[in-house]
């Protein structure tokens, strides 16, 4: 009898060597075998009859083969393959197929599945490229009991595996055999009362029914995911990530941590930097934050909000609680340069009110980094501004209190970690470098961490902020801060560019500033994009030559960059020619028109970015999208999308939308867990279950669950996280 952690190759027909292909397909045990699940299924119960077959629809038929064979065209090789039904006939083609050549023999059964379509020259109808799978060979006798799995049925399609080698077909069988003896008691691992609650099926049927569907299973359902059997999969494997990261926050709060103090001369403190009343979203988001701070157990805590609804100053009042209270601060940015805008922030609110603040890039000189590092060891300065490096770095802290990541709009739960790790190893390491011990003269390494703040300015839907941030209490600032005009958005072709240059000398002479942007920075990156280089040249040289034009993009050296962008804030240049390097957090209120040049080249939430980049003052802001060349579908949804709506939220949702996970959130080694048979998107709903379901369930024992439960819901979640996860220990 298999059990579902049975290594894979015990399953009849399997075996060492493609055991390995399998393995490369994240398939190990018995368990990945059977997770392994259909992309989607073929009809064969009720399969189109030739004869009745219509232009443009999908259909799958099975017939016999007639004959094949190649011929060629001037430009390609094609494969012709006629299959039949009685005196009815239908052609498949397949182009460049080379490889097909002595794969079919007369006489055999084969099932095709493809778009019908007529051939404009004889108006018969034919299949361009069908998928298709032998059935069987008649020739070779086999017996009809072995083709009972690939007709007459609803039949699962699986992506084959090693490069081919591994069919469907194959799949189909060995999944059949593992199913078949599979051991009868599989554990149930989903307390009851959730079970029931949801009316789940047992995970023995699903198993079953998600392979080999019933005969009378709805089709839609099928291809959608959204069977019972689909439900129950996708569920428990939400249901579990919920309940490991529920607990993993949890945990953390159960660690010792510090107990800021939060008396009035602290309050005072606060006050007295802020150059403008907070909104109502700042108060409410500071009040959880300080609420956080002063728990003598770590802050994890995420401070979602969309570009310019004013978390730096939020972040710096955080700050000030924990300077105050004699820690240290580290502020980390993704790029230098909001690093180094976050550093003049802070001179320009925090020096006032005598805290040493520090900045710390890759770029310094290294007698300069040698040096702020000696104020960091000694605990001088107070608040250290630097890139995401500064945990790589080798920077010790005497005594660190408060660690804000301003992620913008990268992300990685993951990452996240181990930028947390770090700064608690830092901890322990700094104290022990101190020299402190305890009673007993041993070396004092108490774990005491640091709190976080992680920022990020991309408004994340909340269903999966929840997931990917799962462990952090969540702060939204869901509101602007008054005054702000809302930015008017006009999409215009590059053939009126001279209207726009008119427009923006206009918005000049009114002493506002102008940032261009374009998609390359040298032209020979791409032969038909204005490239940023060029432009700068041409605005400056020819079309603004009265106007001070500045040019700023990411190979321009460090202290070059700092100095544009520090003229700029000035009001010294009038115009900035940029790359999307001004795209993460640049503050000028004063710049009141975006012009992106290429805007279709952007995504989406690029694009939201660049555009938060103007609207921060009172003024009325414009952002012109100027196109040129072709756009295609999912360009001109995105620009559409930009002029429609400035709510970041919505403009994530449909970027989620556009691209999907895997690109919304960068590559895979963002850190995103990788999943078997969810899909963050289409199941949505069911993750926002899985997450009310596992919060119920760890708030027990009670009556509903009972501590049995809970110890096996735990048992299969430590299970699930090391193998399938491969995320740090839980439980
Ligand atoms: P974010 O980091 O969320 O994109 P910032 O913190 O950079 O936004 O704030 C955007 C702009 O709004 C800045 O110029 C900031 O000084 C200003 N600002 C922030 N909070 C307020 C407020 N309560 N009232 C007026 N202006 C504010
Ligand atoms: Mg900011």
């Amino acid at each position: 009898m298999l059990e579902l952690t049975t290594p894979v190759q015990y399953v009849k027909g399997v075996g060492p060597k493609l055991a390995e292909i399998l393995a490369a397909k994240g398939i190990v045990t018995v368990g990945d075998l059977l997770h392994y699940l259909p992309f989607r299924y073929e009809d064969r119960l009720n399969p189109r009859a030739i004869a009745e077959l219509r232009a443009g629809e999908m259909a799958t038929i099975i017939a016999e083969v007639r004959n094949s064979g190649l011929f060629r065209t001037r430009r390609m090789p094609i494969f012709q393959l006629t299959v039949g039904q009685g005196r009815a006939r239908l052609r498949c083609l397949w182009f460049n197929a080379t490889y097909l050549q002595d794969k079919f023999k007369p006489g055999q059964l084969i099932a095709v599945y493809g778009k019908a379509e007529r051939d404009s020259r004889n108006g018969e109808l034919q299949i361009i490229q069908p998928q298709y799978e032998v059935l069987g060979d008649s020739a070779a006798g086999e017996a009809p009991a072995a083709s009972s799995l690939e007709v007459g049925r609803i039949v699962p399609i699986y992506e084959s595996a090693g490069a081919g080698r591994v069919t469907s077909r194959w799949f189909r069988r060995v999944i059949r055999t593992a199913l078949e003896t599979l051991t009868p008691d599989l554990p149930e691992t989903i307390p009851a009362v959730v079970r029931q609650r949801l009316a789940l099926i047992s995970l023995r049927e699903a198993l079953w029914k998600v392979h080999w569907p019933e005969a009378g299973e709805s089709f839609e359902d099928l291809q959608s995911s959204r069977t019972p059997a689909h439900t129950r999969l996708i569920f428990e494997e939400l249901f579990f990530i919920e309940v490991g990261l529920e607990l993993r926050k949890r945990q953390q709060k159960a660690e010792t941590g510090i107990a800021f103090q939060l008396d009035d001369r602290v309050r005072e403190a606060i006050k007295k930097i802020l150059p403008f009343h907070p909104t109502a979203a700042q108060k409410k988001v500071l009040k959880e934050i300080a609420e956080d701070m002063q728990k003598p157990h770590p802050m994890r805590r995420l401070l979602q909000g969309d570009v310019g609804s004013g978390k730096t100053i939020v972040s710096f009042q955080a700050a000030i609680i924990a300077i105050e209270n004699g820690y240290q601060v580290a502020l980390m940015a993704p790029t230098e340069i909001l690093a180094q805008q976050h550093y003049f922030s802070a001179r320009r609110i925090l020096e006032n009110a005598g805290y040493r603040i520090v900045l710390l890039t890759g770029s310094l000189d290294s007698d300069r980094k040698r040096e702020t590092r000696r104020h960091i060891a000694q605990g001088n300065a107070q608040l250290v501004i630097g890139t995401h490096a500064l945990l790589e770095e080798k920077v010790e802290f005497a005594k660190p209190g408060l660690v804000i990541v301003d992620e913008q709009h990268r992300f990685g739960v993951l990452q996240r970690l181990k930028l947390m790790k770090k700064s608690v190893e830092r901890t322990e390491d700094s104290r022990a470098s101190l020299g402190r011990t305890d009673q007993g003269g041993r070396p004092h390494v108490a774990a005491v961490e640091p709190d976080v703040l992680v920022m990020t300015a991309t408004p994340i839907p909340r269903t999966l902020a929840l997931t990917l941030y799962g462990d952090l209490d969540l702060s939204v600032l869901d509101e602007l801060p008054p005054g702000r005009t809302p930015i008017v958005t006009r999409r215009i072709s590059d053939d009126r560019s001279p209207e726009v240059w008119d427009f923006v000398r206009k918005q000049v002479a009114k002493g506002h500033q102008v940032y261009f942007v374009y998609p390359v920075i040298a032209e020979q990156e791409e032969s038909e994009l204005k490239a940023a280089i060029k432009m700068y040249r041409e605005l400056s040289r020819e079309v603004f030559p009265d106007l001070k034009v500045g040019l700023l993009h990411g190979r321009l050296d460090a202290e070059l960059k700092d100095q544009v962008m520090r003229i700029f804030q000035k009001g010294e240049l009038q115009i900035l020619v940029a790359t999307t390097v001004i795209e993460v957090g640049v503050d000028v209120p004063n710049a009141t028109v975006l012009v992106i040049e290429h805007a279709e080249r952007f995504g989406l939430a690029q694009l939201h970015q660049l555009r938060g980049r103007i609207g921060r003052g009172a003024a009325k802001s414009y952002c012109i999208l100027m196109t040129g060349g072709k756009i295609t579908e999912e360009g001109e949804r995105r620009l559409d999308t930009m002029v429609r709506t400035s709510d970041g939220f919505q403009i994530a949702e449909l970027d989620l939308e556009l691209r999907g996970p895997g690109e919304f959130f960068g590559t895979r080694q963002a850190g995103m867990p990788s999943f078997q048979v969810a899909n963050l998107i289409r199941d949505r709903q069911l993750l926002e279950l899985a997450r009310r379901e596992a919060a119920a369930v760890l708030a027990g024992p009670n009556d509903e669950v009972s501590q049995i439960e809970i110890s096996r819901a735990l048992a299969a979640l430590r299970m699930r996280w090391q193998q399938t996860y491969g995320l740090v220990e839980v439980g």
